[in-house]
C-alpha cells in the first residue's frame, strides 16, 4: 500500500466540496471559524500538528513547507524569510498542506506505515502556482503533468478553505470589485493575499483582469465580450 494516493484529476467542484465539508464539520464540533482565518485551527481539527524549522534546501531550490503524514506534521521553513513576514503567504502555505493531506494522503495507511516519507512544497511553486494554474489551466488535463496538477490541487484547496464562497459574499459587501484599494482591504480582512483574493474572485466569475493589465473588470469577460481565460 502507498502512503500517497494515487494521481487522480479533481475538478474544481470536487476540491471546493472537499474544503466546504471540513469546514462544516469544525461548524459541528463548535470550532469558532473567524476571519482573518486561522489555518492551524483547520490542522488542529484533523489532528495535525504544525511547526516552524529550518529546511534546508534541495536541488530543486528552497523549500517552504512540508507535510510528513505518518507523524502527522506541517513543518514551515523559519528560513523562508518572506512567509515570516506575509500572514497571507503563511495562511496560504499551512492550508496548502492541508489540502495535501485531505486530497493526496492516503490517511488510514499514513497512521500504519512506519517507514518516513516527505512531501515537500517547492517554495519557488508557492507564490507561482495560480501563474501556472492560468497558464497550464487546459495543459494540465492534457498533458496529465500529475507533479504540476497535485500542486494546483493542493493549491485550489487552499484558497477554496480560506475564501468559502459565503465568506466572500460577506466581506464584498459595501465593496467595490473594480478598486484595487477595495479588494486590499477584502484580503486583509480575509487574512490571504491579494493574489489569493484576485485568482480566487476571478475563478468564480466576479471580476476578470485581462493578462498584464491592472485593470478590473466586472464578471468574467472582457468589455468587447471576449470570454476569459477562468
Ligand atoms: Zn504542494
Amino acid at each position: 500500500m502507498n502512503l500517497f494516493k494515487p494521481y487522480r484529476f479533481l475538478n474544481k467542484e470536487q476540491i471546493e466540496s472537499k474544503a466546504n465539508d471540513i469546514l462544516m464539520q469544525m461548524k459541528k464540533e463548535d470550532f469558532h471559524l473567524n476571519w482573518p482565518f486561522d489555518a492551524s485551527l483547520v490542522a488542529d481539527a484533523l489532528g495535525i500538528r504544525l511547526c516552524w524549522d529550518k529546511i534546508l534546501p534541495d536541488n530543486n531550490g528552497i523549500i517552504a513547507a512540508k507535510i510528513e503524514p505518518i507523524k502527522r506534521l506541517i513543518t514551515i521553513n523559519e528560513l523562508f524569510s518572506e512567509i515570516k513576514t506575509n500572514k497571507g503567504l503563511e495562511q496560504s502555505t499551512i492550508a496548502h498542506e492541508i489540502g495535501h493531506w485531505v486530497l493526496h494522503v492516503n490517511q488510514d495507511e499514513a497512521d500504519g506505515i512506519v517507514k518516513q516519507l516527505e512531501l515537500a512544497l517547492n517554495c519557488q511553486a508557492t507564490p507561482q502556482l495560480f501563474l501556472c494554474r492560468s497558464i497550464d489551466k487546459s495543459g494540465y488535463q492534457t498533458t496529465l503533468n500529475s507533479k504540476v496538477d497535485i500542486e494546483w490541487q493542493a493549491q485550489y484547496f487552499a484558497s477554496c478553505l480560506l475564501m468559502p464562497r459565503y465568506i466572500l459574499e460577506e466581506k464584498r459587501r459595501g465593496r467595490n470589485l473594480q478598486s484595487w484599494p477595495h479588494l486590499y482591504a477584502m484580503a486583509d480582512e480575509l487574512g490571504v493575499t491579494i493574489s489569493n483574493l484576485k485568482n480566487r474572485l476571478q475563478d468564480l466569475g466576479l471580476i476578470y483582469i485581462p493578462k498584464g493589465s491592472k485593470q478590473i473588470y466586472l464578471g468574467n469577460s472582457t468589455p468587447n465580450g471576449q470570454q476569459g481565460l477562468f
